[in-house]
């Protein structure tokens, strides 16, 4: 369980980072660099207590904690330092015609005391991925994790104290309470993970200050499987991705369109591998995650009421933990395909015409991923261009979300703004613009007002 904080603590963090942020200590590349390999060092050092914490929030097994929340964060340090030199460096740009004689820069500048909130279904890597761009931007940073998974919260909050000074990085731990006395803090940045309402609460908050934010939300991700998809391997690669985490994922593929002539293989194919992952009892199977909470347990029980069980469906209230489901739902006015799932229940739905699926998902908020199964280029360009999307894969699940090449965020209702590798330095940087004027020549015509007199020197 954890308490809340009191409003005067909370602000008494944040106007120690003010001061802090404002002797300049944290601009530094050198800074910079020191702080990223420190957080990097005390990740390494702490590996078997993360993995502990995580069993114990969510029953993750110490392979998906460490590809998944661990070695993710890593590779993105990794990654950073790498780079870091470049992408700090100012940018010169043209000289437009009209500026002859001047010279122009990009600078990149931190934008001072960051607010980094996190969800739990990811508590580890979701709440120090970001960290990584504030600090490599030369943010300080004030860190609030999810009260639903304790343990990883504790942890993280001695990790950040035997790391860092609290007037630089610092856990704010608690729950709603706390997080509204932080936000009615002046922080210079929010950076949050979480759902659909509770973005639109911190995006209001935000508003009043007009604090900028990026919103890394969530919602219903389709995936589609047409008929000229390779069956097996998109089977394998959708069962990976909706079951990682029991499919409290962000961006697990949350329905399927599954074109009719192929319905049926595909479902014998997605059975086998559920099977070959987690065995016929997956329940009893000490690697298959636990829902969070009786209320999300609960909330997915309700689902596998909608529709018609093809199979699984079975849910196990001592040990929190949902079968691997198919379900064919009744319509689709019913909550399991109205609310995001996040869970193990996976809807089936097919289709003769990617048109009807298109029109389909242009009718919902635009997802925060979308995945397509395919070998037909016209099907793939089709999907592609007409669907507005954050972010996806085209014959794969979740490994969108896994290179720092690419940005990873949602549009419309899925989110704003992006992170991970370059994206999140530059979420993290306001990039000032700066125009350096020669003083060896003046125009007189740019001042059109002036009397006759002004002369060119
Ligand atoms: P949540 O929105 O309930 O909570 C996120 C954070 O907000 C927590 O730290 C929580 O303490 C705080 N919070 C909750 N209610 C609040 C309120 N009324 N006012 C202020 N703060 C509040 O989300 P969750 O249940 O922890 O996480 C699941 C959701 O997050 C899903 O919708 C999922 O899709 C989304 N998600 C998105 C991403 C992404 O990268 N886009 C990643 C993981 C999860």
């Amino acid at each position: 369980m954890i308490g809340e904080q009191t409003l005067e603590d909370v602000k008494a963090f944040v106007e120690k980072q003010k001061i802090y942020f404002r002797s300049g200590e944290t601009r530094s590349l050198a800074f910079r660099v020191q702080a990223l390999e420190k957080l990097g060092a005390v990740v390494r050092q702490n590996e078997a207590r993360i993995i502990h914490a995580l069993k114990k929030d969510l029953n993750k097994s110490e392979a998906e904690a460490y590809t998944t929340e661990i070695g993710i964060l890593l590779e993105e340090i990794n990654f950073t330092l790498k780079h870091l030199k470049k992408w700090m460096a100012p940018e010169k740009v043209k000289t437009a015609k009209t500026h002859i004689g001047s010279k122009g820069y990009k600078i990149a500048e931190p934008y001072g005391v960051t607010l980094i909130i996190a969800p739990w279904n990811y508590p580890f890597q979701l709440q120090l991925s970001p960290l990584v761009g504030a600090i490599a931007a030369g943010n300080t940073a004030i860190l609030k994790p999810s009260e639903l998974t304790p343990h990883t919260s504790h942890l993280m909050a001695s990790l950040m104290k035997e790391a860092f000074l609290e007037k630089y990085v610092v856990v704010v731990e608690g729950g709603v309470k706390t997080t509204q006395h932080l936000l009615e803090q002046p922080f210079d940045y929010i950076f949050f993970t979480g759902s659909v309402p509770v973005g639109k609460v911190i995006m209001e908050a935000a508003a009043k200050q007009l604090i900028p934010v990026t919103l890394e939300l969530g919602g219903k991700s389709p995936c589609i499987v047409d008929e000229t998809a390779d069956i097996a391997l998109a089977a394998k690669r959708i069962a990976f991705g909706k079951l990682t985490n029991a499919g409290q994922t962000c961006i697990a593929p949350d329905y399927l369109f599954v074109h009719e002539q192929v319905r049926e293989a595909f479902v014998k194919e997605y059975i086998k591998v559920v099977q070959a992952f987690y065995g016929k009892d997956a329940i009893g199977n000490e690697k298959y995650v636990k829902i969070v909470n009786d209320r999300h347990f609960n909330r997915l029980k309700e689902y596998l009421q909608d529709g018609e069980i093809l199979y699984g469906g079975r849910a196990d209230e001592e040990v929190e933990k949902i079968e691997p489901t198919l379900l064919v739902p009744r319509n689709h006015n019913v909550s399991v395909m109205t609310e995001e799932i996040f869970g193990p229940i996976f809807p089936v739905l097919s289709y003769s015409d990617l048109e009807t699926v298109v029109n389909f998902i242009l009718k919902r908020p635009k997802p925060l991923a979308l995945y397509m199964f395919t070998t037909n280029k016209e099907n793939e360009r089709k999907v592609m261009d007409e669907i507005s999307f954050g972010g996806g894969c085209v014959n794969d699940t979740l490994m969108h979300i896994a290179t720092p090449y690419l940005p990873f965020g949602g549009v419309g209702e899925s989110g704003i703004g992006s992170y991970h590798g370059e994206s999140s330095f530059t979420t993290f940087s306001h990039y000032k613009s700066v125009l350096k004027q020669t003083n060896k020549f003046d125009f007189s015509f740019r001042y059109p007002n002036a009397k006759n007199g002004l002369k060119i020197i």
